[in-house]
């Protein structure tokens, strides 16, 4: 497998092309954006742990059926994935009100959601990828009917796998956000799930103490990382092969490994 050229470069990822036209590299960056992409950072560290656990996540929702484009882990920062043709929808689904919602709605955060609530944003930087409705979607022709249908099946499975997975490990999934990617298999048009999934795009609470351990860190200027990726790592039993990694500690508002660019 060789690698190509840089075909997209992203906030915090990289995609080069490889001598085979319908594989990809994904390069996992340090890079660490917010509000879209008013607040920046570069913070050491992190692209080598959300490519551990995309990969871990994505290996595991495949064996549960859920197909997607990983293919295999290249090196600490590096994966290949299938090439797709992302559909320029970002696909959230909520279990508990917290973040953008809280703020849209005047939902009290932290109110526990009876059922998953998916929303839809449009994947467009310049325009703060704004919430859209499925009428929106169908009107603009960003995908069909049948391909919303069959995502939102895809959604409630991801949203059970992964909510389970994380109970087990004492973290409660609280929302998320994936995309999807259109793709040609053996001739035959499908979906499958792309992107990452990562501390970066999950937001995951300590169940006992619901300590924040993704990139609400980051956004909210919590500190310590490094140390809630880590420690999510750690729970999937990633990390076990290092057993210099301390317990997480959360006291310090700082974040020290965070070099501010404003
Ligand atoms: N999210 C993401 N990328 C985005 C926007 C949201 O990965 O561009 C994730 C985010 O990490 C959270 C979920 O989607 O897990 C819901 O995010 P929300 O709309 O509350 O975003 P906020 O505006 O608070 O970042």
């Amino acid at each position: 497998m060789k690698k190509g050229k840089k075909l997209y470069e992203g906030k915090a990822k990289i995609i080069f092309a490889t001598n085979q036209k319908d594989l990809v590299i994904q390069h996992f960056k340090d890079d660490a954006t917010a509000f879209n992409n008013q607040k920046k950072s570069n913070i050491e560290g992190k692209g080598v742990l959300n490519n551990r656990i995309s990969e871990h996540i994505l290996t595991n929702l495949s064996d549960v059926g859920v197909k997607n484009h990983f293919v295999k882990r290249l090196n600490m920062r590096e994966q290949l994935i299938k090439f797709v043709e992302i559909i320029p929808i970002e696909f959230i689904v909520r279990n508990i009100a917290t973040g953008s919602l809280t703020k849209r709605l005047g939902i009290e955060d932290g109110t526990v959601l009876e059922n998953p609530l998916i929303e839809y944003c449009l994947k467009n930087d310049d325009l703060g990828d704004p919430l859209i409705s499925k009428e929106h979607i169908f009107a603009f022709d960003w995908a069909t009917t049948k391909e919303i249908e069959k995502i939102n099946k895809s959604l409630y499975r991801i949203n059970d796998f992964m909510s389970g997975m994380f109970r087990g490990v004492g973290i409660k999934l609280v929302d998320f956000k994936v995309e999807f990617g259109r793709i040609k298999i053996n001739g035959k048009n499908e979906i499958i799930l792309a992107d990452e999934i990562s501390p970066d795009t999950c937001r995951l609470w300590d169940n006992k103490t619901e300590k924040k351990l993704d990139k609400d860190r980051f956004r909210n200027n919590l500190g310590n990382l490094i140390q809630g990726y880590k420690e999510v790592a750690r729970r999937l039993g990633i990390l076990h092969e290092q057993s210099n990694i301390r317990p997480i500690k959360f006291t310090k508002p700082t974040e020290v490994n965070i070099k501010k660019n404003r």
